[in-house]
């Protein structure tokens, strides 16, 4: 189940571009069900079906197949295999979107959907009734409003600017029919939740509604970075946090050799693989930083390692130390150090933090086992506690391959956004709230990974 946030509220609130900017923010999955409605809308226009007709609707759905897919992080929706992201734009959808909107059928058909989305991210997901009826056990609700006029106001720019020809009269009439309509129909009203926070957006830049929006979300979730003007508040919770001092220099002539034998191993991981890498520029260029990847096999840490400067230190198990003298030696050189399974995690996380505090990168792979399939499983807290306790980014990394490491195969290696500390910002390590943040680490990878190995 992953992190729910839902944005209620009346057309032109602002609801879809202020749940964007929180959405590539928080790194959640945006989730716009208007589009659903409109897609909906546009699949019985396009095929004359009569609007007023609940029969005549209902009877058409079954033709109907609605899917959202994301393309740089964009949503887009896919209406019978095409995407009509574009065309549901119009004020003809809306008023369609608007009349189907109200019909039973319709909000049954589209109710499995939003669902799903939301069991399987963590989402913000606006629309009329997210907070009353599809997510009722949302763990954060807004319902966002803003006057009649302003919401035309801004409807009736965003319309201009597409070459829309309608006045700003006409766009004021469309809203308050549309608010009737949703405010008076019978199935799922638009409401405002008992337990959801209110928001007037009038007079509010989309910055500030959002920044507003994003508080309330941060206090809800009980994730506030702990204040800085009071240090000695951080040790009264149940771990220390030992932030890291970042420029440490590491020793030269390590340095060197490191260098020598990364270009050594470069080579023979390029004649061996076809090795793509992207999001490169999202590596830092000094060291003290988390790296967190899905773990696909035992060349995982070198992947990672290559085309970074700084070398690495990471965890592995214990019997690897025992094994191979030749692996042995290269993954020490590549700065493994050992864990002894099921004596407990701290000796590990003090490790992991010494070796921050040195200047050394850190990789963590936080499922803990190599996913045969490719799939990115559930991962466990370790990472999200020292992230939290050292303060330093996290870079996700998404390491795609088909099957499994054979001679020449195809290797995609994603580098994704580094997480800020402030985005990490927990107080204490309660179980709740180190849970919260290792889910937006491992969204953050599974982004990176490629679900579709066969397109690699
Ligand atoms: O938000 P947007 O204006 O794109 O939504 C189009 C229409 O879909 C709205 O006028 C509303 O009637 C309907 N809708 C709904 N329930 C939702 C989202 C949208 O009824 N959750």
């Amino acid at each position: 189940m992953g992190i729910n946030i839902a944005i209620d509220g009346p057309s032109g609130a602002g609801k879809s571009t202020i749940a964007k900017m929180l959405a590539a923010k928080m790194r959640y999955v945006y989730v716009d069900t208007g589009a659903l409605y409109r897609a909906v809308a546009y699949f019985m226009v396009k095929n004359s079906t009569d609007l007023h007709s609940e029969e005549a609707v209902s009877a058409a759905l079954s033709g109907a197949s609605v899917a959202l897919a994301y393309q740089d992080g964009a949503q887009r929706v896919i209406l019978n295999g095409e995407d009509v992201s574009d065309s549901i734009r119009t004020p003809e959808i809306s008023m369609a979107a608007s009349a189907v909107s109200a019909m039973p059928a319709v909000r049954e058909f589209l109710f499995a959907l939003q669902q799903k989305i939301a069991k399987e991210n963590n989402i913000i997901m606006d629309g009329r009734d997210i907070g009353t009826v599809v997510l009722p056990h949302a763990d954060v609700k807004i319902f966002l409003t803003a006057d009649a006029e302003e919401r035309a106001r801004r409807r009736f720019l965003e319309l201009s600017e597409k070459g829309d020809s309608s006045t700003y009269e006409e766009v004021l009439a469309d809203i308050n029919q549309r608010d009737y309509n949703d405010t008076h129909r019978k199935t799922a009203p638009l409401k405002k939740a008992d337990d959801a926070v209110e928001v007037n957006s009038t007079g509010l830049t989309a910055e500030q509604s959002s920044q507003k929006l994003f508080e309330i979300i941060q206090e809800k979730l009980n994730l506030k970075k702990p204040e800085k003007s009071k240090p000695e508040a951080k040790h009264t919770h149940s771990f220390d946090f030992k932030p890291v001092r970042r420029g440490v220099k590491l020793n030269p002539v390590k340095m060197f050799f490191y260098r020598i034998l990364r270009s050594i191993v470069t080579l023979v991981y390029k004649i061996t693989y076809d090795l793509h890498f992207e999001g490169k520029e999202n590596i830092p260029k000094d060291g003290c930083n988390i790296f967190a990847s899905n773990h696909r096999s035992y060349a995982d840490p070198v992947l990672i390692a290559l085309p970074t400067r700084v070398p690495f230190s990471f965890m592995a198990k214990e019997e690897l130390f025992q094994s191979n003298i030749f692996f042995t030696a290269l993954i020490k050189a590549f700065g493994a150090f050992p864990v002894t399974r099921g004596k407990g995690d701290t000796a590990a996380i003090d490790m992991s933090l010494e070796r921050l505090q040195k200047g050394y990168n850190l990789v963590i792979f936080p499922e803990g086992t190599r996913s045969k399939d490719g799939t990115v499983g559930k991962g466990k807290t370790g990472v999200a506690l020292i992230a939290a306790a050292a303060q330093v980014p996290v870079i996700p990394v998404g390491i795609s391959f088909k099957e499994s490491l054979k001679f020449r195969r195809k290797i995609v290696v994603k580098f994704g956004k580094p997480i800020k500390p402030e985005e990490l910002s927990i107080t204490s390590a309660e179980p709740r709230e180190l849970k919260k943040l290792k889910t937006v680490i491992m969204q953050a990878i599974t982004e990176l990974v490629e679900t579709d190995v066969n397109k690699l």
